[in-house]
């Protein structure tokens, strides 16, 4: 009877953490139905954005990227490159001829103080290292003014290809004292202070560095994601889309668009009760919504929450570990190798659980729901981004649906090459992310739109990208070439 009895309960633990993931999985639901109801919301949204200013939560901002490079370029830039966990500098020599770039390039991490301290002290920071960057490449001393492109991925409301003011911040950074105040300058400040001959010549997010190094080497791109600590897009927009801004004349006639996705919001979006936790928590709750469902930053946050309210609804996971309650103690990158760990007994899983979570010794029973968990919160981020590119690309009319007259068929339509860049740990080591993120472009689009869209990764779009605007962008360089 003793025996019996266990075994009732053991079967009735299960079914209390198999009904907090069947109730999950049914609230992360991304049917293709619904993805196209995130497709079209994503498309109503750009327009609204584009149509006033604070039309929308998606801010639609201009960039006055208004050239994309085109191989053309020659001299040497620099580019700093800051908005992640690490900063980056480097060094572009460009000769005039499209070619593979290699850039020299140094990485550091941010100090943590620095993300959360004084703006001063920051920009010092990066100044400091940019200086011993060009100390080993070149003369401090020389006389000419070096160009660089600045890589700031926070949204900024531009007043010029290189000046903009910060309009708040986002990914855990939170220096109260910048918020609001013009970026390029605090940088251009810090340089001259440090004795540097260095001009910022353009301020720019790091999907448009991305969008211009995808451009570089392949004329059919027009937009760019990153996914990868948080998420955005940036795009090329004809200037009369640009309502909010009448009399926005360039030669190329159009412009780069940093849309912030990131904070793109839908009531069709698939969102659960730890979604909002999640948000209720943050630094900046209300804000990024689309973000806190999709980037690097929060998945593993996800994923802790739902293993936590498991762990406390029954002891499947023995008794409720006390880590489980630190927001982000399961890091993304951690949280992906439980999910991609094949081995059959999912030691990886139960190693990172027991050395991360302090939860040891669980059943193989316990470790796969555990995989199953992952997979629910990545296979949701990932079809939601899909949805948002499709988004792009319906604005833009190349999702295959524009033109569609009577009786064609959508495989009758003739779809241009389009090609997309992509950047971001998310996508370029996550390898279910990515493949999760293609599937949904195919079910979304049809495999025959599909076809056409390409997906292209950048390497360092970001950064060396800005230093190609700053090439392309700087007098020597001038061309309108799209
Ligand atoms: C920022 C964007 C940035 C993106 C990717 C978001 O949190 O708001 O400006 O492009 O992260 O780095
Ligand atoms: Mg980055």
């Amino acid at each position: 009877a003793l025996v019996v009895g266990r075994r009732v309960r053991s079967r009735r633990k299960w079914k209390r953490v198999v009904g907090v993931l069947k109730e999950m999985e049914e609230s992360c639901e991304t049917t293709v139905g619904r993805l196209k109801q995130v497709v079209d919301a994503m498309a109503v949204e750009m327009h609204a954005g584009l149509a006033s200013e604070g039309g929308s939560k998606l801010k639609m901002l201009l960039t006055f990227v208004d050239n994309l490079p085109s191989g053309s370029e020659k001299g040497i830039f620099y580019a700093l490159d800051l908005g992640g966990t690490n900063f980056r500098v480097l060094r572009v020599e460009l000769g005039g001829q499209r070619s593979d770039l290699d850039p020299d390039v140094e990485q550091q991490p941010i100090p943590e103080q620095l993300m959360t301290g004084r703006s001063e002290d920051l920009f010092d920071f990066i100044a400091s290292s940019l200086y011993q960057f060009v100390e080993k490449n070149d003369s401090v001393q020389s006389p000419i003014t070096k160009l660089l492109g600045f890589t700031f991925s926070f949204p900024v409301k531009q007043t010029s290809v290189s000046s903009g003011v910060l309009i708040k911040w986002t990914k855990g950074f939170a220096i109260r004292d910048m918020v609001e105040k013009e970026v390029a300058g605090a940088l251009q400040q810090a340089l001259t202070r440090k004795g540097l001959n260095m001009r910022v010549s353009v301020l720019v997010n790091d999907t448009v560095g991305t969008l211009a190094l995808g451009h570089y080497h392949d004329a059919d791109t027009v937009a760019a994601v990153i996914i990868g600590t948080g998420t955005n897009a940036c795009y090329w927009e004809r200037t009369d889309a640009i309502i909010k801004c009448q009399g926005l004349l360039t030669t190329s006639g159009g412009m780069v668009v940093n849309m912030e996705w990131g904070n793109f919001w839908s009531s069709h979006l698939p969102r659960t009760s730890y979604d909002i936790e999640l948000d209720a928590e943050s630094p900046n709750p209300n804000d990024q919504g689309f973000e806190k469902m999709i980037s690097g930053m929060y998945l593993g946050d996800i994923v802790r929450r739902v293993i936590l309210r498991m762990s406390e609804e029954s002891d499947v996971f023995g008794p409720v570990s006390s880590r489980l309650y630190l927001p982000f103690t399961l890091r993304t990158p951690l949280m992906a190798a439980m999910h991609e760990d094949d081995s059959p007994e999912l030691t990886q899983v139960a190693r990172i659980l027991k050395d991360v979570l302090d939860i040891p010794d669980i059943p193989l029973k316990a470790r796969k729901l555990v995989v199953k968990i992952c997979d629910v919160v990545t296979r949701r981020a990932a079809r939601l981004a899909a949805a948002g590119i499709v988004g792009i690309l319906k604005k833009i009319g190349r999702d295959g649906s524009g033109g569609i007259t009577g009786g064609r068929s959508r495989s009758d339509i003739k779809m241009r090459r389009t090609a997309v860049a992509v950047e971001g740990s998310l996508y370029t080591q996550y390898t279910m992310f990515r493949e999760y993120l293609h599937e949904a472009l195919n079910e979304i689009l049809g495999e025959d739109i599909a076809r056409h869209v390409v997906v292209i990764v950048t390497e360092d779009g970001s950064g060396t990208g800005a230093a190609l605007l700053a090439a392309s962008h700087s007098s020597e360089n001038v061309n309108n070439i799209q």
